[in-house]
């Protein structure tokens, strides 16, 4: 499936922790585009999961995005997103600048963010914490387009992901 973005968007992933954000950005963005909540984390204190890191590393991840956005340089948001609030800051932020606000909604089962929680080495969450944000993103699908976003793609099934391919248009 081609997921048309226009080539100066924001682009916020969207979906729990384990549903595969940050390796589908790093198989078709550059790493220059991708602004993640850990390595923000980790830009300020050393450490991806130092949670009491959350505050300075959004303003460090706002801070960027504006700034390339101002430069018209498509930015992808790696982050859970699955909050209103959480994207209403970005919004805000893409708006300033005149830039489109695109969003990927990783709608994976459950079962399967809970499964590669398991097996992964870095950043095992506890197993509520998927559940809550699993359920979030859930509760975010049907608000997206009224938030702002456009285009809204959302990607149901780990093949599904496989065959995504991001396609820019020149805006
Ligand atoms: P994020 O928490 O949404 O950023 O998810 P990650 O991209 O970090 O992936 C979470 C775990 O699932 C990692 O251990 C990945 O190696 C694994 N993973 C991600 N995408 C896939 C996929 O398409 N297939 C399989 N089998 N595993 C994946
Ligand atoms: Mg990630």
């Amino acid at each position: 499936m081609k997921l048309g973005l226009p080539s100066d968007a924001m682009v916020v992933l969207i979906g729990a922790s384990g549903a595969g954000k940050s390796t589908f950005a790093g198989r078709h963005f550059a790493a220059t585009e991708i602004l993640s909540s850990d390595a923000m984390r980790a830009a300020v204190a050393d450490d991806a999961e130092d949670q009491t890191a959350t505050d300075a590393a959004f303003e460090l991840l706002h801070t960027a995005l504006g700034l390339r956005l101002a430069r018209r340089r498509l930015t992808v948001v790696d982050a859970t997103n699955v909050e209103a609030w959480a994207r209403g800051r970005l919004l805000a932020v893409a708006r300033r600048h005149g830039r489109p606000a695109a969003a990927i909604v990783f709608d994976l089962p459950l079962e399967v963010c809970l499964e590669r929680n398991l097996l992964r080495g870095d950043r095992r969450l506890p197993e509520a914490a998927i559940r809550r944000q699993h359920a979030r993103m859930r509760a975010s699908l049907k608000a997206l387009a009224g938030e702002g976003f456009e285009p809204v793609w959302v990607i149901s099934s780990a093949a599904a992901v496989d065959a995504a391919r991001p396609e820019r248009s020149s805006g």
